[in-house]
Protein backbone atom coordinates (compact mmCIF):
# COMPACT_ATOMS: atom_id res chain seq x y z
CA UNK A 1 0.00 0.00 0.00
CA UNK A 2 2.58 2.23 1.12
CA UNK A 3 4.44 2.16 -2.17
CA UNK A 4 1.13 3.41 -3.95
CA UNK A 5 1.46 6.78 -1.97
CA UNK A 6 5.25 7.08 -3.16
CA UNK A 7 4.34 6.46 -7.34
CA UNK A 8 5.53 9.55 -9.02
CA UNK A 9 2.74 11.16 -10.38
CA UNK A 10 2.22 13.66 -13.48
CA UNK A 11 0.91 16.99 -12.34
CA UNK A 12 -1.33 17.82 -15.36
CA UNK A 13 -3.25 21.37 -15.54
CA UNK A 14 -6.62 19.94 -15.72
CA UNK A 15 -6.07 18.84 -11.77
CA UNK A 16 -7.32 22.11 -10.13
CA UNK A 17 -7.71 23.08 -6.51
CA UNK A 18 -9.92 26.49 -6.60
CA UNK A 19 -12.64 24.27 -4.14
CA UNK A 20 -9.89 23.35 -1.58
CA UNK A 21 -8.60 26.84 -0.21
CA UNK A 22 -10.48 29.78 1.28
CA UNK A 23 -10.01 32.43 -1.13
CA UNK A 24 -11.49 35.12 -3.15
CA UNK A 25 -12.88 33.33 -5.66
CA UNK A 26 -16.28 31.70 -6.02
CA UNK A 27 -15.47 28.01 -5.91
CA UNK A 28 -13.68 28.51 -2.47
CA UNK A 29 -16.06 30.31 -0.94
CA UNK A 30 -18.64 28.40 -1.62
CA UNK A 31 -16.75 25.00 -0.81
CA UNK A 32 -16.04 26.71 2.38
CA UNK A 33 -19.74 27.45 3.30
CA UNK A 34 -20.06 24.08 2.41
CA UNK A 35 -17.51 22.22 4.78
CA UNK A 36 -18.89 24.53 7.37
CA UNK A 37 -22.02 23.56 7.37
CA UNK A 38 -21.52 20.02 7.48
CA UNK A 39 -19.13 20.10 10.17
CA UNK A 40 -21.49 22.31 12.24
CA UNK A 41 -24.46 19.76 11.42
CA UNK A 42 -22.04 17.01 12.31
CA UNK A 43 -20.95 18.77 15.48
CA UNK A 44 -25.01 18.98 16.46
CA UNK A 45 -25.48 15.20 15.86
CA UNK A 46 -22.70 14.49 17.75
CA UNK A 47 -23.42 17.13 20.83
CA UNK A 48 -27.15 15.52 20.57
CA UNK A 49 -26.35 11.81 21.59
CA UNK A 50 -23.85 12.82 23.81
CA UNK A 51 -26.00 12.37 26.87
CA UNK A 52 -23.08 10.81 29.30
CA UNK A 53 -19.32 12.46 29.22
CA UNK A 54 -18.44 9.04 27.88
CA UNK A 55 -19.34 6.20 25.83
CA UNK A 56 -17.26 4.14 28.21
CA UNK A 57 -15.49 1.83 26.27
CA UNK A 58 -12.18 0.81 27.44
CA UNK A 59 -8.75 1.54 25.66
CA UNK A 60 -8.43 -1.57 24.42
CA UNK A 61 -11.20 -1.07 22.32
CA UNK A 62 -10.86 2.41 21.23
CA UNK A 63 -7.39 1.60 20.24
CA UNK A 64 -8.82 -1.13 17.81
CA UNK A 65 -11.23 1.18 16.44
CA UNK A 66 -8.88 3.70 15.54
CA UNK A 67 -6.72 1.32 14.11
CA UNK A 68 -9.14 0.31 11.73
CA UNK A 69 -9.39 4.37 10.87
CA UNK A 70 -6.11 4.43 8.94
CA UNK A 71 -6.83 3.54 5.51
CA UNK A 72 -5.89 6.30 3.36
CA UNK A 73 -6.80 6.68 -0.43
CA UNK A 74 -5.06 8.02 -3.32
CA UNK A 75 -8.28 9.76 -4.56
CA UNK A 76 -9.24 11.04 -0.78
CA UNK A 77 -13.21 11.55 -0.18
CA UNK A 78 -15.38 14.36 0.18
CA UNK A 79 -15.38 15.63 3.54
CA UNK A 80 -19.12 14.60 4.43
CA UNK A 81 -18.33 10.87 4.10
CA UNK A 82 -14.83 11.22 6.14
CA UNK A 83 -17.40 13.45 8.99
CA UNK A 84 -19.78 10.46 8.64
CA UNK A 85 -16.71 7.59 8.72
CA UNK A 86 -15.26 9.45 12.05
CA UNK A 87 -18.32 10.29 13.95
CA UNK A 88 -18.41 6.96 15.98
CA UNK A 89 -14.62 5.95 16.52
CA UNK A 90 -12.97 9.48 16.64
CA UNK A 91 -16.34 11.94 17.46
CA UNK A 92 -18.05 10.23 20.08
CA UNK A 93 -15.76 8.27 21.43
CA UNK A 94 -14.03 12.06 22.51
CA UNK A 95 -14.83 13.39 26.34
CA UNK A 96 -17.29 15.17 26.20
CA UNK A 97 -15.62 18.30 28.44
CA UNK A 98 -18.94 20.59 28.20
CA UNK A 99 -20.83 17.68 29.77
CA UNK A 100 -22.76 18.42 33.16
CA UNK A 101 -20.47 15.22 34.83
CA UNK A 102 -17.25 15.81 32.69
CA UNK A 103 -15.40 17.11 36.43
CA UNK A 104 -12.20 15.58 36.10
CA UNK A 105 -9.06 17.63 35.20
CA UNK A 106 -8.54 21.29 34.53
CA UNK A 107 -9.99 20.63 31.05
CA UNK A 108 -12.81 22.58 30.82
CA UNK A 109 -15.55 23.52 28.43
CA UNK A 110 -14.98 25.86 25.53
CA UNK A 111 -17.29 28.51 25.37
CA UNK A 112 -18.99 28.94 21.84
CA UNK A 113 -16.77 32.59 20.67
CA UNK A 114 -13.63 30.64 21.72
CA UNK A 115 -14.54 28.06 19.61
CA UNK A 116 -15.89 30.64 16.50
CA UNK A 117 -12.56 32.71 17.11
CA UNK A 118 -10.34 29.54 16.69
CA UNK A 119 -12.01 29.04 13.58
CA UNK A 120 -11.44 32.55 12.61
CA UNK A 121 -7.98 31.57 13.34
CA UNK A 122 -7.23 28.60 11.71
CA UNK A 123 -8.69 30.50 8.46
CA UNK A 124 -6.58 33.58 9.16
CA UNK A 125 -3.76 31.25 9.87
CA UNK A 126 -1.51 34.43 11.14
CA UNK A 127 1.95 33.60 12.31
CA UNK A 128 2.67 35.75 15.43
CA UNK A 129 6.58 35.22 15.06
CA UNK A 130 7.00 38.42 12.88
CA UNK A 131 5.12 41.84 11.73
CA UNK A 132 4.98 40.84 8.16
CA UNK A 133 3.13 37.37 8.67
CA UNK A 134 0.12 39.08 11.14
CA UNK A 135 0.05 42.57 10.73
CA UNK A 136 -2.78 43.03 12.95
CA UNK A 137 -2.86 40.44 14.87
CA UNK A 138 0.22 41.41 16.43
CA UNK A 139 -1.27 44.49 17.63
CA UNK A 140 -4.30 42.64 18.69
CA UNK A 141 -2.28 40.35 20.40
CA UNK A 142 0.39 43.26 21.84
CA UNK A 143 -2.23 45.48 23.08
CA UNK A 144 -4.42 42.40 24.82
CA UNK A 145 -1.44 41.23 26.88
CA UNK A 146 -0.90 45.35 27.78
CA UNK A 147 -4.76 45.13 29.24
CA UNK A 148 -3.93 41.58 30.81
CA UNK A 149 -1.23 43.05 32.83
CA UNK A 150 -3.34 45.84 34.13
CA UNK A 151 -5.96 43.28 34.84
CA UNK A 152 -2.66 41.47 37.10
CA UNK A 153 -2.03 45.11 38.32
CA UNK A 154 1.19 45.12 36.68
CA UNK A 155 3.39 48.26 36.06
CA UNK A 156 4.19 49.52 32.80
CA UNK A 157 7.26 48.20 32.47
CA UNK A 158 5.62 44.66 32.52
CA UNK A 159 5.00 42.64 29.30
CA UNK A 160 4.22 39.55 28.37
CA UNK A 161 3.32 36.62 25.04
CA UNK A 162 1.08 34.45 24.16
CA UNK A 163 2.30 31.20 25.20
CA UNK A 164 1.04 27.46 24.24
CA UNK A 165 0.02 27.33 28.19
CA UNK A 166 1.73 26.62 31.85
CA UNK A 167 3.80 24.37 30.63
CA UNK A 168 5.95 26.96 28.54
CA UNK A 169 5.14 29.95 30.65
CA UNK A 170 6.79 28.42 33.72
CA UNK A 171 9.52 27.19 31.27
CA UNK A 172 9.95 30.68 30.52
CA UNK A 173 9.89 32.60 34.27
CA UNK A 174 12.57 30.18 35.02
CA UNK A 175 14.46 30.42 31.95
CA UNK A 176 14.26 34.69 32.39
CA UNK A 177 15.38 34.22 35.91
CA UNK A 178 18.31 31.65 35.88
CA UNK A 179 19.54 34.33 32.92
CA UNK A 180 19.45 37.45 35.06
CA UNK A 181 21.11 35.54 38.29
CA UNK A 182 23.94 34.38 36.45
CA UNK A 183 23.97 38.04 34.66
CA UNK A 184 23.97 39.48 38.12
CA UNK A 185 25.93 36.93 40.00
CA UNK A 186 28.11 35.81 37.30
CA UNK A 187 28.70 39.32 34.52
CA UNK A 188 27.77 35.64 31.97
CA UNK A 189 25.43 35.76 29.03
CA UNK A 190 23.97 32.33 29.07
CA UNK A 191 22.60 32.89 25.81
CA UNK A 192 25.51 33.70 24.24
CA UNK A 193 28.10 31.81 26.56
CA UNK A 194 26.18 28.76 27.90
CA UNK A 195 26.05 28.01 31.88
CA UNK A 196 29.12 29.79 33.73
CA UNK A 197 31.21 27.67 36.00
CA UNK A 198 29.54 27.01 38.99
CA UNK A 199 26.06 26.53 37.97
CA UNK A 200 25.89 23.25 39.76
CA UNK A 201 25.27 25.51 42.99
CA UNK A 202 21.72 26.78 41.37
CA UNK A 203 18.65 26.24 42.95
CA UNK A 204 14.76 26.78 42.83
CA UNK A 205 12.66 26.75 45.40
CA UNK A 206 8.78 25.64 45.30
CA UNK A 207 6.25 23.84 47.55
CA UNK A 208 5.73 20.10 47.52
CA UNK A 209 2.98 20.59 45.49
CA UNK A 210 4.33 22.96 43.12
CA UNK A 211 3.55 21.53 39.34
CA UNK A 212 5.50 18.81 38.38
CA UNK A 213 6.20 21.41 35.14
CA UNK A 214 8.89 23.19 37.46
CA UNK A 215 11.09 20.14 37.31
CA UNK A 216 10.90 19.64 34.06
CA UNK A 217 11.80 23.35 33.77
CA UNK A 218 14.86 22.23 35.35
CA UNK A 219 15.96 19.95 33.86
CA UNK A 220 15.12 20.85 29.80
CA UNK A 221 17.35 24.33 30.88
CA UNK A 222 20.76 22.14 32.26
CA UNK A 223 20.16 22.43 35.92
CA UNK A 224 18.89 19.18 36.32
CA UNK A 225 15.54 18.31 38.44
CA UNK A 226 18.06 18.23 41.06
CA UNK A 227 18.29 21.76 41.28
CA UNK A 228 14.47 22.07 42.39
CA UNK A 229 14.60 22.06 46.44
CA UNK A 230 11.09 20.99 47.52
CA UNK A 231 9.32 22.88 50.58
CA UNK A 232 6.66 21.36 52.79
CA UNK A 233 3.08 22.76 52.86
CA UNK A 234 1.10 23.04 55.44
CA UNK A 235 -1.90 21.31 56.66
CA UNK A 236 -3.65 24.28 54.02
CA UNK A 237 -1.60 22.41 51.25
CA UNK A 238 0.12 26.59 50.93
CA UNK A 239 4.01 26.90 51.21
CA UNK A 240 5.20 26.75 54.93
CA UNK A 241 7.04 30.32 54.94
CA UNK A 242 8.98 28.48 58.06
CA UNK A 243 10.01 25.30 55.86
CA UNK A 244 10.74 27.87 53.32
CA UNK A 245 13.40 30.51 55.37
CA UNK A 246 14.81 27.11 56.79
CA UNK A 247 15.54 25.99 53.36
CA UNK A 248 17.31 29.25 52.49
CA UNK A 249 18.83 29.52 55.40
CA UNK A 250 20.16 25.99 54.31
CA UNK A 251 21.25 26.78 51.21
CA UNK A 252 23.53 29.31 52.27
CA UNK A 253 25.61 27.16 54.39
CA UNK A 254 25.88 24.65 51.86
CA UNK A 255 27.00 27.80 49.63
CA UNK A 256 24.17 27.30 47.02
CA UNK A 257 23.00 29.87 45.24
CA UNK A 258 18.69 29.84 44.78
CA UNK A 259 18.00 32.17 41.78
CA UNK A 260 14.27 31.54 41.87
CA UNK A 261 11.02 30.84 44.32
CA UNK A 262 7.99 29.11 42.27
CA UNK A 263 4.95 30.33 43.90
CA UNK A 264 1.79 28.78 43.09
CA UNK A 265 -1.72 30.33 42.52
CA UNK A 266 -3.71 27.15 42.45
CA UNK A 267 -2.30 24.10 42.45
CA UNK A 268 -3.39 21.06 40.93
CA UNK A 269 -5.15 19.03 43.39
CA UNK A 270 -6.37 21.33 46.03
CA UNK A 271 -6.60 24.82 43.88
CA UNK A 272 -4.37 26.13 46.94
CA UNK A 273 -2.99 29.46 47.17
CA UNK A 274 0.77 29.85 48.45
CA UNK A 275 0.67 33.56 50.44
CA UNK A 276 1.95 35.70 47.18
CA UNK A 277 2.60 38.66 49.46
CA UNK A 278 4.94 37.13 52.05
CA UNK A 279 6.62 34.99 49.29
CA UNK A 280 7.06 38.29 47.49
CA UNK A 281 8.50 40.19 50.56
CA UNK A 282 10.81 36.60 51.31
CA UNK A 283 12.00 36.64 47.23
CA UNK A 284 13.29 40.28 47.79
CA UNK A 285 15.04 40.09 50.82
CA UNK A 286 17.08 37.45 49.91
CA UNK A 287 17.26 39.03 45.87
CA UNK A 288 15.80 36.23 44.32
CA UNK A 289 13.32 35.98 41.33
CA UNK A 290 9.54 35.16 42.11
CA UNK A 291 8.03 33.50 39.90
CA UNK A 292 3.93 32.59 40.35
CA UNK A 293 2.65 30.00 38.45
CA UNK A 294 -1.19 31.13 38.11
CA UNK A 295 -2.11 28.58 35.57
CA UNK A 296 -5.13 27.71 37.26
CA UNK A 297 -6.00 30.73 39.95
CA UNK A 298 -5.03 33.73 37.35
CA UNK A 299 -8.79 33.28 35.95
CA UNK A 300 -9.84 35.08 39.78
CA UNK A 301 -8.45 38.36 37.97
CA UNK A 302 -12.07 38.05 36.72
CA UNK A 303 -14.07 36.83 39.94
CA UNK A 304 -16.06 39.51 41.56
CA UNK A 305 -16.16 37.61 44.96
CA UNK A 306 -12.64 36.21 44.71
CA UNK A 307 -10.57 38.67 43.33
CA UNK A 308 -8.56 39.54 46.62
CA UNK A 309 -7.40 35.98 46.96
CA UNK A 310 -4.88 37.15 44.18
CA UNK A 311 -3.36 39.78 46.62
CA UNK A 312 0.18 39.81 45.82
CA UNK A 313 0.15 38.43 42.92
CA UNK A 314 1.60 41.51 41.17
CA UNK A 315 4.71 41.49 42.90
CA UNK A 316 5.74 38.34 41.44
CA UNK A 317 8.84 39.06 38.45
CA UNK A 318 7.10 37.21 36.54
CA UNK A 319 3.81 34.65 36.29
CA UNK A 320 1.59 32.47 34.07
CA UNK A 321 -1.80 32.28 33.56
CA UNK A 322 -3.85 29.91 31.45
CA UNK A 323 -6.90 30.55 29.44
CA UNK A 324 -7.54 27.08 28.95
CA UNK A 325 -8.86 26.59 32.51
CA UNK A 326 -10.62 29.09 34.23
CA UNK A 327 -11.13 31.39 30.94
CA UNK A 328 -13.36 28.81 29.44
CA UNK A 329 -11.07 28.88 26.06
CA UNK A 330 -10.58 25.97 23.60
CA UNK A 331 -6.86 24.34 24.10
CA UNK A 332 -4.30 25.85 23.84
CA UNK A 333 -4.35 29.12 25.34
CA UNK A 334 -2.21 30.67 27.76
CA UNK A 335 0.43 33.61 28.72
CA UNK A 336 3.40 34.68 30.13
CA UNK A 337 4.08 37.90 31.64
CA UNK A 338 7.24 39.41 33.44
CA UNK A 339 6.85 42.93 35.22
CA UNK A 340 10.51 44.15 33.77
CA UNK A 341 10.45 43.56 29.85
CA UNK A 342 14.16 43.99 29.35
CA UNK A 343 14.21 40.69 30.76
CA UNK A 344 13.43 39.19 27.33
CA UNK A 345 16.51 40.31 26.17
CA UNK A 346 17.76 36.98 26.58
CA UNK A 347 15.37 35.21 24.93
CA UNK A 348 16.25 37.37 21.35
CA UNK A 349 17.49 36.37 18.50
CA UNK A 350 17.79 38.34 15.18
CA UNK A 351 17.14 35.99 12.11
CA UNK A 352 17.98 37.69 8.78
CA UNK A 353 15.28 36.03 7.18
CA UNK A 354 12.68 36.97 9.87
CA UNK A 355 13.18 39.48 12.59
CA UNK A 356 16.39 41.50 11.73
CA UNK A 357 17.98 44.35 14.17
CA UNK A 358 16.67 46.85 11.56
CA UNK A 359 12.72 46.39 12.03
CA UNK A 360 13.73 47.16 15.78
CA UNK A 361 15.12 50.02 14.48
CA UNK A 362 12.28 51.31 12.72
CA UNK A 363 9.87 50.11 15.53
CA UNK A 364 8.48 47.12 13.87
CA UNK A 365 7.32 44.59 16.30
CA UNK A 366 8.38 40.97 15.80
CA UNK A 367 6.88 39.37 18.54
CA UNK A 368 9.19 36.55 18.15
CA UNK A 369 11.46 39.01 19.71
CA UNK A 370 9.47 37.54 23.00
CA UNK A 371 9.11 34.11 22.44
CA UNK A 372 10.09 30.41 22.55
CA UNK A 373 8.22 29.55 19.82
CA UNK A 374 8.91 30.49 16.48
CA UNK A 375 5.07 29.67 14.10
CA UNK A 376 2.83 31.02 16.61
CA UNK A 377 -0.99 30.77 16.44
CA UNK A 378 -2.82 33.66 17.15
CA UNK A 379 -4.33 32.38 20.46
CA UNK A 380 -4.90 35.87 21.80
CA UNK A 381 -8.36 36.30 19.36
CA UNK A 382 -10.13 34.05 21.69
CA UNK A 383 -9.27 35.83 24.44
CA UNK A 384 -10.65 38.70 22.93
CA UNK A 385 -13.74 37.85 21.19
CA UNK A 386 -15.08 36.27 24.38
CA UNK A 387 -14.13 39.45 26.74
CA UNK A 388 -16.06 41.27 23.79
CA UNK A 389 -19.06 38.79 23.39
CA UNK A 390 -19.50 37.30 26.94
CA UNK A 391 -18.38 40.44 29.18
CA UNK A 392 -16.14 40.28 31.86
CA UNK A 393 -19.27 40.56 34.16
CA UNK A 394 -20.71 37.01 32.90
CA UNK A 395 -17.21 35.95 33.01
CA UNK A 396 -17.07 36.98 36.47
CA UNK A 397 -20.25 35.14 36.88
CA UNK A 398 -19.39 31.74 35.81
CA UNK A 399 -16.25 30.94 37.54
CA UNK A 400 -17.87 32.44 40.68
CA UNK A 401 -20.69 30.16 40.43
CA UNK A 402 -17.94 26.98 40.03
CA UNK A 403 -16.31 28.18 43.18
CA UNK A 404 -19.61 28.05 45.07
CA UNK A 405 -20.51 24.50 43.48
CA UNK A 406 -17.15 23.39 44.95
CA UNK A 407 -18.27 24.14 48.29
CA UNK A 408 -21.63 22.99 47.93
CA UNK A 409 -20.27 19.69 46.70
CA UNK A 410 -17.70 19.58 49.93
CA UNK A 411 -20.41 20.08 52.30
CA UNK A 412 -22.69 17.76 51.20
CA UNK A 413 -19.92 15.22 50.40
CA UNK A 414 -18.61 15.62 54.14
CA UNK A 415 -22.43 15.18 55.54
CA UNK A 416 -22.38 11.79 54.01
CA UNK A 417 -20.87 8.85 56.53
CA UNK A 418 -19.45 6.54 54.04
CA UNK A 419 -16.89 9.90 52.88
CA UNK A 420 -14.26 11.54 54.17
CA UNK A 421 -13.30 14.97 52.37
CA UNK A 422 -9.79 16.48 52.31
CA UNK A 423 -10.84 20.28 52.04
CA UNK A 424 -13.53 21.25 53.61
CA UNK A 425 -12.97 25.00 52.14
CA UNK A 426 -12.35 24.54 48.65
CA UNK A 427 -9.78 27.38 47.58
CA UNK A 428 -10.72 27.50 43.97
CA UNK A 429 -13.50 24.83 42.42
CA UNK A 430 -11.68 20.92 43.35
CA UNK A 431 -12.96 18.66 46.08
CA UNK A 432 -10.49 15.84 46.68
CA UNK A 433 -12.52 13.03 48.89
CA UNK A 434 -12.64 9.72 49.57
CA UNK A 435 -15.29 6.53 49.73
CA UNK A 436 -14.87 5.22 53.32
CA UNK A 437 -17.66 2.72 53.51
CA UNK A 438 -17.23 1.45 57.17
CA UNK A 439 -14.21 0.64 59.22
CA UNK A 440 -11.35 2.58 58.88
CA UNK A 441 -8.50 0.88 56.54
CA UNK A 442 -6.85 1.83 53.48
CA UNK A 443 -9.05 2.46 50.91
CA UNK A 444 -7.11 3.53 48.25
CA UNK A 445 -7.31 0.95 45.61
CA UNK A 446 -11.53 0.88 45.94
CA UNK A 447 -11.22 4.49 45.09
CA UNK A 448 -9.06 3.76 42.07
CA UNK A 449 -11.53 1.08 40.94
CA UNK A 450 -14.53 3.23 41.57
CA UNK A 451 -12.84 5.96 39.34
CA UNK A 452 -12.52 3.73 36.68
CA UNK A 453 -15.88 2.05 36.65
CA UNK A 454 -17.64 5.46 36.50
CA UNK A 455 -15.27 6.11 33.26
CA UNK A 456 -16.50 2.69 32.17
CA UNK A 457 -19.64 2.75 32.48
CA UNK A 458 -19.50 6.63 31.51
CA UNK A 459 -21.29 7.78 34.35
CA UNK A 460 -19.10 10.87 34.83
CA UNK A 461 -15.39 11.63 34.35
CA UNK A 462 -13.69 11.65 37.84
CA UNK A 463 -9.81 12.15 38.55
CA UNK A 464 -7.78 10.38 41.44
CA UNK A 465 -4.71 11.67 43.47
CA UNK A 466 -2.58 10.51 45.62
CA UNK A 467 -2.13 12.43 49.21
CA UNK A 468 0.25 10.64 51.74
CA UNK A 469 0.25 7.31 49.66
CA UNK A 470 -3.53 7.10 49.66
CA UNK A 471 -5.98 7.19 46.49
CA UNK A 472 -8.68 10.34 46.55
CA UNK A 473 -11.54 11.02 43.97
CA UNK A 474 -11.27 14.58 42.63
CA UNK A 475 -13.63 16.80 41.04
CA UNK A 476 -12.94 20.02 39.27
CA UNK A 477 -15.61 21.82 39.15
CA UNK A 478 -14.86 23.97 35.92
CA UNK A 479 -18.29 23.65 34.16
CA UNK A 480 -20.95 26.63 34.96
CA UNK A 481 -23.58 24.55 33.86
CA UNK A 482 -22.78 21.98 36.25
CA UNK A 483 -25.87 21.82 39.15
CA UNK A 484 -26.31 20.63 42.48
CA UNK A 485 -28.42 17.92 41.47
CA UNK A 486 -25.61 16.91 38.76
CA UNK A 487 -23.34 16.98 41.55
CA UNK A 488 -25.85 14.62 44.09
CA UNK A 489 -26.65 12.15 40.88
CA UNK A 490 -22.49 11.43 40.56
CA UNK A 491 -21.83 11.23 44.85
CA UNK A 492 -25.05 8.76 44.78
CA UNK A 493 -23.12 6.84 41.27
CA UNK A 494 -19.85 6.39 43.35
CA UNK A 495 -21.69 5.51 46.29
CA UNK A 496 -23.43 2.63 44.47
CA UNK A 497 -20.40 1.25 42.54
CA UNK A 498 -18.32 1.25 45.85
CA UNK A 499 -21.28 -1.02 47.22
CA UNK A 500 -21.02 -2.98 44.31
CA UNK A 501 -17.78 -3.73 44.51
CA UNK A 502 -17.59 -4.45 47.99
CA UNK A 503 -20.42 -6.41 47.96
CA UNK A 504 -18.96 -8.42 45.50
CA UNK A 505 -15.55 -8.79 47.23
CA UNK A 506 -13.79 -6.58 46.47
CA UNK A 507 -10.59 -5.47 48.94
C1 LIG B 1 -2.20 23.09 34.05
C2 LIG B 1 -1.11 23.57 34.89
C3 LIG B 1 0.20 23.65 34.38
C4 LIG B 1 0.55 23.16 33.00
O1 LIG B 1 -0.02 23.97 32.06
P1 LIG B 1 -0.38 23.48 30.58
O2 LIG B 1 -1.29 24.55 30.13
O3 LIG B 1 -1.03 22.16 30.71
O4 LIG B 1 0.88 23.44 29.81
C5 LIG B 1 1.17 24.20 35.20
N1 LIG B 1 0.89 24.59 36.45
C6 LIG B 1 -0.34 24.49 36.99
C7 LIG B 1 -0.58 24.94 38.39
C8 LIG B 1 -1.38 23.98 36.22
O5 LIG B 1 -2.61 23.89 36.74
Amino acid sequence: MPTQLNQPTIISNIEHYDDSFLHHGKEGLDAFQLQMQQVSTKLQQVFASADQPFVGKSHQTIRKEIEQMMDFSMNGSPLESVLDEIEDPILKNGIFVSHEKSMAHLHCPPLLPGIAADTIISALNQSMDSWDQSPAATYVEAELVHRLKEMACYPKEADGVFTTGGTQSNYMGILLARDAFCAEYWGVNVQQQGLPEGFQRLRILCSEEAHFTVKQAASQLGLGERAVVTVASDEKHQISLTRLEEALARLEKENALPFAIVGTCGTTDFGSIDPMAELAETARKHKIWLHIDAAFGGGLMLSHNHFQKLNGLNQADSMTIDFHKMFYQPISCGVFLVKDQTNFASLCHHADYLNPLKDDEEGILNLVNKSVQTTRRFDALKVYITLKTIGSRRLGNMIDSTLEMAKYAADYIAGKNEFEVENRDPELNTVVFQYQPSESRDYSSLNRRIQQEMLQQGKAVLAKTTINEKTFLKFTLLNPRTRREDIETVVGEIEKVGNTLVNGGFK
